[in-house]
């Protein structure tokens, strides 16, 4: 069965140090409409840093 609305949708996550896509993730728009922003380890930066939505 589909579900009628498609509100949990795949986004990556991009270093906003390096903007080395690093993350694949999923999210539900309703509960998160704006640009997530996570902090996780970037294997090019080698430390933790602020990892943003993108498309
Ligand atoms: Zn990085």
């Amino acid at each position: 069965m589909a579900k009628k609305a498609e509100a949990r949708i795949v986004i990556h996550l991009a270093c906003t140090q390096c903007g080395e896509r690093t993350y694949t993730t999923n999210k539900n728009k309703k509960n998160d409409p704006g640009r997530l922003e996570l902090s996780k380890f970037c294997p090019r930066c080698r430390v933790h840093s602020l990892h943003r939505e993108t498309k």
